[in-house]
């Protein structure tokens, strides 16, 4: 699963989008791509390989709009190859869509489709989705209901964000088990996969939940569940500082975490007593503590899991995150489990 980050602004958009999914590059890519809408057309230019070579290709040609959707991809269905690559246009190029994660179902929708006349342009599992928005379009609905009818169609794990050629002022969006998160700009809306992507516009953002579907215009956003019903969702003020954020003058993330460890130490020490407690309150009180976590992550499980174990307070044990399912079995009343975030 990799990055996404689309906008409305009042300015130009290719460039905000291509520099807000470089600061989610940390998390691999095998190709990337960026759609906008202007003068009723919609344009797509996608490479395999780097943002750079992507922004250079982009930059030759020109590519305008206040309206934009970009992604780098990991592939999980069809080869790294350009038609692969995210965006992807439905028919007759009236929306283009930006996917992270799996659509399980793809394969009967796609037969479907095809049968209706639909004709597919990549190997993706993602393909599916600007065909089916499409499709709704087709019978009359607007973009907010449209995305909506293709979001009941998926299975599977997704954050999509859609972009119309018909309506360059509202760009649509969805998740279910895949993160996404609006963005509240002056003057410009974000939607993305990670905070990240817009932390340099700005601070204010909206987690969205699982089978949610968003509406955005650059002065707003509307949130509603899958049923059509319209739920209220409030602006979280994000409390990093964007200098942790950038990789200032280090050559890569890893470094500059490194550099970083002293500081990152004293400030994980300065923690809330009262949290503390209560945590430790949550462990005393569980007959088995059962923690997972990836990585680095996972060594700092095993560390408590040892600290726990040997000195005999409670019986625990640490699993990697993507064996956990596995164990889960053993999860009963009794068993708290402790699941590491990212990065700790
Ligand atoms: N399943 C999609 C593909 O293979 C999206 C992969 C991703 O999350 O980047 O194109």
């Amino acid at each position: 699963m990799c990055g996404i980050n689309a906008g409305i602004s009042d300015e130009e958009i290719a460039p905000i989008l291509l520099e807000g999914l470089r600061r989610v590059e940390y998390r691999g890519y095998d190709s990337a791509g960026v759609a906008t809408v202007s003068d009723g057309k919609l344009e797509v230019r996608k490479e395999v390989g780097r943002i750079d070579d992507l922004e250079s290709k982009y930059r030759a040609s020109g590519m305008k709009g206040r309206t934009g959707i970009s992604h780098t991809r990991w592939a999980t269905h069809g080869g790294v190859t350009r038609a692969n690559a995210h965006p992807h246009a439905s028919c007759d190029d009236l929306v283009a869509v930006v996917h992270n994660g799996i659509i399980e179902n793809y394969l009967e929708l796609r037969e479907r489709l095809i049968k209706d006349g639909h004709v597919f342009k990549s190997e993706t599992d993602t393909e599916v989705i600007p065909h089916l928005i499409e499709e709704a379009i087709r019978t009359g609905k607007d973009p907010l209901a449209a995305t909506m009818s293709a979001v009941r169609e998926l299975r599977g794990q997704y954050a999509i964000v859609a972009m119309f050629r018909d309506h360059p002022e509202v760009i649509t969006g969805a998740r279910n088990d895949a993160p996404l998160v609006i963005g509240v700009g002056e003057m410009e809306m974000f939607l993305a996969s990670d905070v990240l992507a817009f932390i340099s516009r700005t601070d204010r953002a909206v987690f969205l939940d699982n089978m949610e579907v968003v509406e955005l215009t650059a002065r707003g956003y509307r949130v509603f569940n899958t049923d059509g019903v319209e739920v209220e969702k409030k602006p979280t003020q994000l409390a990093w500082e964007l200098s942790d954020l950038s990789k200032l003058d280090y050559a890569h993330y890893t470094l500059k975490e490194i550099h970083e460890q002293s500081v990152t130490v004293e400030r994980a020490l300065l923690q809330d007593p009262g949290k503390l407690e209560s945590f430790v309150r949550v462990l005393r009180g569980a007959e088995s503590v059962l923690l997972t976590a990836s990585g680095s992550s996972y060594h700092a499980a095993m560390l408590l899991k040892n600290r726990l174990n040997r000195d005999g307070i409670i019986r625990c044990d640490a699993v990697l995150a993507g064996e956990f399912e596995d164990t889960a079995h053993f999860v009963d009343r009794g068993t708290v489990v402790v699941a590491f975030s990212q990065s700790g």
